[in-house]
Order: C-alpha cells, then sequence, then structure tokens
C-alpha cells in the first residue's frame, strides 16, 4: 500500500504538535502514514489545497475552522450542529468532516468527579463546540465573556451569558479559561477581583491552553486547587481524528500509548 498523507492547515501552524503525535502513532502502529504542516493563507483555497497535495487527511486549526466546514461534502451530526471542522478525511473522492476538539475536552474533564456546574471564561469557536458538548453529556455551562457579541448565539441555544459588568458571582464545580488569555502575553481571562472569589469557591480550574503555565492556572496553584491544562484536550482531540483517519483500525489506548509521547519530547 502506498503511503497515505496527512496533514495540519492552519496559520500560524509552525508550532502544532499534531505533526509529531501523528508520525510517533503512524509509526508506533506500523501504519503506513505520513503527517506534515500546511500553513494556509486563504482559507476560502482549503478544498483546492486539500487536492493538489493529494492528501487523505487534514486536521484543521486557527483561523480555519468554519471554511473546513464549508470545504466537506459530509458532515456528521455534531460538526453540523456546531458549525466547525477541526478533521476531514477523504473516502471515495468526497471529504468527510468531523470535530473531534469538543470530544476532546469533554474526555479531558471527565477525569473530575462530582463536577455538574461549569463556567467557562471565554465564547469563541472552542467554547462554542465544547459547551454543545457539554450539555449534550449533562453539564451545566455559564459562559462569561468580557463584551456582548459573541454571547448572542449562546443565549439563542439556551446558556446562561454574562459579561463582567452584569455577571452576579456564584459557585461553580468547574472554572474553565476558554479565552486567549495568557497565550501569548500574560493576562487573566477576566478582572482579578472578579476570578479569585470564583476560583476559591470551585473545585478545580481548567485551561484549554497548553505548553505553558498560564496566569490562570498560576493563580488557581496559588489558590491551592486542582489544575490541569490543554494538552489533554489536544491529546484526546488528536486520538480521535486519528481513529477517523485510520478507520478504526486501532483501539484508543493504543494510539494513546504512541501519541502521548510527543508531549515527552
Ligand atoms: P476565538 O478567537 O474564537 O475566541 C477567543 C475568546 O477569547 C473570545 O471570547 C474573546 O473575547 C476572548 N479573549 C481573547 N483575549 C482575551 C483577553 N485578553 N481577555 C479576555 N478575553 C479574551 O478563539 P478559540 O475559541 O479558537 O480559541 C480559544 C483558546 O483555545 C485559544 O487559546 C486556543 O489556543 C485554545 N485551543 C486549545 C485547543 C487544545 O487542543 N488544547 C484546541 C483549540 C483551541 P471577545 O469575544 O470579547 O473578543
Amino acid at each position: 500500500m502506498s503511503r497515505e498523507l496527512f496533514a495540519i492547515f492552519g496559520n500560524p501552524v509552525s508550532h502544532s504538535k499534531s505533526p509529531l503525535m501523528h508520525n510517533l502513532a503512524f509509526k508506533g502502529l506500523g501504519y503506513s502514514g505520513c503527517y506534515g504542516r500546511y500553513r494556509l493563507e486563504d482559507g476560502a483555497r482549503l478544498r483546492e489545497t486539500f487536492f493538489a497535495l493529494g492528501l487523505k487527511g487534514i486536521n484543521i486549526t486557527v483561523p480555519h475552522k468554519e471554511h473546513a466546514y464549508n470545504a466537506c461534502d459530509v458532515l456528521d451530526d455534531f460538526a453540523k450542529k456546531v458549525g466547525a471542522v477541526n478533521t476531514i478525511v477523504k473516502r471515495d473522492g468526497r471529504l468527510y468532516g468531523y470535530n473531534t476538539d469538543a470530544p476532546g475536552f469533554l474526555k479531558a474533564i471527565s477525569e473530575f468527579d462530582n463536577v455538574k456546574t461549569v463556567l467557562f471564561l471565554g465564547a469563541g469557536g472552542t467554547a462554542q463546540s465544547t459547551a454543545v458538548i457539554l450539555k449534550e453529556a449533562g453539564y451545566q455551562v455559564t459562559i462569561l465573556n468580557r463584551s456582548t457579541p459573541r454571547l448572542e448565539k449562546f443565549a439563542k441555544e439556551g446558556f446562561e451569558t454574562a459579561t463582567f459588568d452584569n455577571f452576579t458571582p456564584k459557585a461553580y464545580d468547574l472554572v474553565v479559561n476558554m479565552t486567549s488569555a495568557g497565550l501569548e502575553d500574560e493576562s487573566l481571562p477576566a478582572p482579578k477581583t472578579l476570578i479569585e472569589p470564583l476560583i476559591g469557591q470551585t473545585k478545580a480550574c481548567v485551561d484549554v491552553i497548553y505548553g505553558k503555565e498560564t496566569p490562570f492556572l498560576k493563580l488557581a496553584k496559588t489558590l491551592g486547587k486542582p489544575t490541569k491544562d490543554g494538552s489533554d484536550m489536544l491529546l484526546y482531540q488528536g486520538i480521535i481524528a486519528f481513529e477517523h483517519f485510520t478507520s478504526y483500525q486501532y483501539d484508543f489506548e493504543e494510539a494513546k500509548y504512541y501519541m502521548q509521547k510527543a508531549f515527552e519530547l
């Protein structure tokens, strides 16, 4: 069998761990695949670029997840519902689209016991898909964002929403940083006076950012709370994508064994 080609599309894309994760799993499991990276400037050219490069599958990162959604011939039910695709697989010349970020996040937080109420700080694309999957899984999700426009969609879908100005603080089982605050700067996702009491009352704090300790997680640790960064979400979304790429030939734990080595390098 000739080697199947995969890639991550994004802009920027040089920082991505996905090539390492997938190549370790291909090699470890003896699958004839090779995974690279492609900086795509114009998201509208995603489909033609996919075919021009002769790819079998891709992952898609910022800022092209909506373009990826529009590029597909067939969407799975969840991707259709949330309007964002981060995994595409070609089968019989047609592009099938999936969202594996949200199930990856769901699995990552499932290690915390007795969690029912979750506060999201942030209302972007990642918050959107993960809020929907958490709601379907029985969690109560509240969305707190610094500005109003992105909250409208959440409110229409029945989520409790607030901005910093009209938020009434209460105790949440889990507080999650869903913003990019702390990714390339040292900012908190909300004013410290607002965040500190929320962290004080919660059971644990999660950040979707990985590869660094954000000011949010630093503060949570200072206040003695269990924390988790975005590494497990990244790992799990990758394994679920790998399952799509390889047509479920391997079980989750097998792929995890090899993929998680990417985080040790
Ligand atoms: P979006 O650009 O769609 O949304 C960004 C959100 O963050 C908005 O709600 C925005 O508020 C808010 N925000 C940005 N900067 C600040 C700030 N300084 N203070 C307060 N709020 C801020 O981003 P995504 O949803 O695509 O990504 C969010 C994060 O998730 C990123 O850090 C990304 O790296 C991470 N991520 C991690 C993954 C993983 O596997 N671990 C997978 C995917 C994403 P406003 O609406 O007011 O602009």
